[in-house]
């Protein structure tokens, strides 16, 4: 008898899962449950829609063609719960399916902000292509709008609807952006860089309340008792695991849904991947969310494959990475960085670690040449992290060092001490090590 693979949610995660399962199972069934009605398509590229620098039909990376390959069954509808003792999922419409195998890739969702007049139209977030759709229509006819949040979604909220002509007023809790995985002068760059493109910047401003007239935002009012014109209010202070169907279900879930390092869930049949699932990392022994699209994909390959294969690969959660844009600057963040709490975020935002707030002992090193900055993050022995923004030569050359955890020892002080020269210090430790590690 055929296996019955069920994944509900289609994003990265479900996607790599299925492409995992069909590589060691060609005759099972697989059944991927999304809510959605537009299925896989590239939440990061959502931020360069909505700045109008690509078409909405580039955000779909798969051809009706590529599901045929992966003989997946699509059903557009939501999953109301798990019956895990019985191996079942009931649809919205009331439908039940079986399943041998099941995963959990729901992703997480937009934290609410809790202030009177949130439910007004026009408060909005940016979680999917419908908020994205819906954040351009009102572009047409907003004159103002203000975002609060921070991390890498407030900033695409906000480029994207200056970039459609709409006046934006950032609002940030306290004196700078992202503090807890940027540095100063990053967090300057970036605020330079988002002013020079017409965002207006109100530090040490949170918002008090949202005023609306017939329903609709008309204005906020900030916690100093200011009033800002306003036609819309874009929140991005950060994401949720969506975790209620693993909970309602009794499976073990924290900040996620717990899983072990064959990203199993508490229940031997149930696996998780992508944003809702809480592993336990090897390098630093802690438990940790993370809402990036490499992740998600890796976690998805790797239940995917001991759902259909028997407990075979263990995840190993990389060094976490992204290279984005922010205010114009191409940003790569990788490793442990940061530090603390950032007022401007409850939890965890899109495209971000929870890994990147921690630095162990290790000790800072930046060197800034005009729009371009590096920054190091150098342990006893070993790089643990850095940030690389403008010129990215040294991005690859890093990210191999770390994830490898070079021993630059022998380096050390150079390193700390090179100054603005320390893009050339960088690519002689490679050159040094890479040529005694052939
Ligand atoms: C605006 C934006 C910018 C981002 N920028 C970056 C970036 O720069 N770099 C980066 O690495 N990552 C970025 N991300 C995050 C990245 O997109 C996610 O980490 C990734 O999509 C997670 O994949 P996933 O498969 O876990 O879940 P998702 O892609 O979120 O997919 C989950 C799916 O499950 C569905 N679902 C949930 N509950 C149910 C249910 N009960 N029944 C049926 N379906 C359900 C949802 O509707 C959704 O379609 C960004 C995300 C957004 C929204």
């Amino acid at each position: 008898m055929n296996r019955r693979y069920i994944a509900i949610g289609s994003g990265p995660a479900a996607i790599s899962a299925a492409e995992a399962i069909r590589s060691q199972d060609p005759s099972g069934e697989i059944v991927m449950i999304g809510a959605e009605p537009y299925g896989y398509y590239s939440r990061p590229g959502l931020a360069y829609y909505l700045a109008g620098e690509v078409p909405e039909k580039r955000l779909f990376p798969f051809s009706p063609e590529d599901f045929a390959r992966l003989d997946v069954q699509l059903v557009p509808k939501r999953a109301t719960s798990i019956d895990a003792a019985g191996h079942r999922v009931t649809l919205e419409d009331g439908r039940m399916l079986s399943y041998d195998r099941l995963l959990l890739a729901t992703g997480a969702r937009a934290i609410p902000v809790q202030v009177p007049g949130a439910e007004l139209e026009g408060v909005v977030k940016l979680d999917d292509l419908e908020d994205a759709r819906g954040l351009i229509q009102r572009s047409h006819r907003a004159k103002a709008a203000v975002v609060v949040g921070g991390g890498i979604t407030a900033l695409e909220i906000a480029e994207g609807l200056c970039a459609r002509g709409v006046h934006v007023h950032y609002f940030m809790r306290q004196d700078r952006y992202w503090s807890n995985v940027l540095s100063e002068e990053e967090s300057r760059l970036v605020e330079r860089g988002l002013q020079s493109r017409g965002v207006q910047i109100h530090h040490f401003t949170a918002l008090a309340k949202v005023i609306g007239r017939q329903g609709h935002v008309v204005a906020v009012e900030t916690e100093k008792g200011e009033e800002i014109p306003a036609d819309v209010v874009a929140v991005a202070i950060g994401v949720l695991p969506q975790k209620e169907l693993a909970e309602a279900a009794g499976l073990r879930c924290r900040r996620g849904v717990v899983v072990d390092e064959y990203l199993r869930s508490t229940n031997e049949d149930i696996f998780a991947a992508g944003d809702v699932a809480e592993v336990c990392e090897t390098l630093t022994d802690q438990y940790t969310v993370e809402v990036l699209w490499s992740s998600a994909a890796a976690k998805g390959r790797v239940a995917g494959l001991n759902m259909s294969g028997g407990l075979t690969h263990m995840y190993e959660k990389g060094v976490p990475l992204n290279v984005t844009r922010l205010a114009g600057f191409k940003i790569t963040i990788m490793g442990m960085v940061g530090s603390g709490r950032d007022a401007d975020l409850e939890g965890i935002a899109r495209g971000d670690s929870e890994t990147w707030r921690r630095l162990g002992e290790a000790v800072s090193v930046e060197s800034q040449d005009g729009d371009s900055h590096i920054r190091l993050a150098v342990g006893e022995n070993s790089i643990s992290g850095a940030v690389v923004i403008g010129n990215q030569t040294p991005s690859f050359t890093l990210q191999r060092l770390i994830a490898v955890r070079a021993d630059i020892s022998g380096f050390r002080a150079k390193l700390l001490q090179a100054g603005d020269s320390l893009g050339d210090v960088i690519q002689d430790v490679w050159t040094r090590w890479s040529s005694s590690h052939v």
